[in-house]
């Protein structure tokens, strides 16, 4: 099985992504952990992507696209991808690698979460993990970025009839065990 998860920032969707890993025997795919080991290297593309992530931006699809699809292409079994695609366009270039590769997306997650829940997470996270792009401002532009960039895929996916819904409110236990039992009536 082939995943995609996609969620607000705060909803917690790369602890159910490597949960889900774990679970069901998948290489978890994280382009935002692929992107923050890129980010730490000391030369300018570095800087420039600690940059753009620091202010809660998007990066440049031509700069993640590549990496994930050279990830994905490595790996022998299948996968949970998170974090990509994060806008339509993404989307789009990821069904065209998906064809030419004979990989088969089955399932995508949607976490939903209101954007005070999403709001309060990403706080007391910052706190824990000292994230730099956790901070007040920069969480308000990343809710407002996922708003406007990545939510319209999920009409786009809900055409393929390839959408799960999950409610992202309750804990981390919770949201896994209700993600396996819909995963398994889909
Ligand atoms: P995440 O861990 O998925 O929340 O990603 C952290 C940050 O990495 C995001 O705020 C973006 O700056 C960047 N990022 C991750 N994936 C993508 C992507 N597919 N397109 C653009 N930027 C991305």
């Amino acid at each position: 099985m082939n995943l995609i998860i996609i969620g607000p920032p705060g909803s917690g969707k790369g602890t159910q992504a490597k949960l889900l890993a774990q679970k069901l025997n998948l290489t978890h795919v994280s382009s935002g952990e692929l992107l923050r080991a890129a980010a730490s290297e000391d030369s300018p593309k570095g800087q420039l992507l600690r940059d753009i992530m620091g202010r809660g931006e998007l990066v440049p699809s031509e700069t993640v696209l590549g990496v994930v699809a050279d990830k994905l292409k490595s790996l022998n079994g299948e996968f949970i991808l998170d974090g990509t695609p994060r806008t339509v366009a993404q989307a789009e270039f990821m069904d065209d690698f998906f064809a030419e590769n004979k990989i088969v997306l089955d399932t995508v997650i949607v976490y939903e979460l209101t954007d005070q829940i999403a709001q309060e997470r990403m706080m007391s996270r910052a706190k824990l993990e000292n994230r730099a792009d956790d901070t007040p401002e920069v969480i308000k532009d990343r809710v407002a970025i996922y708003h406007k960039e990545t939510e319209p895929i999920i009409e786009y996916y809900d055409k393929q009839g390839k959408v799960l819904r999950i409610d992202a409110a309750p804990s981390i236990e919770v949201i896994l065990e209700d993600t396996l039992k819909k995963l398994e009536t889909k």
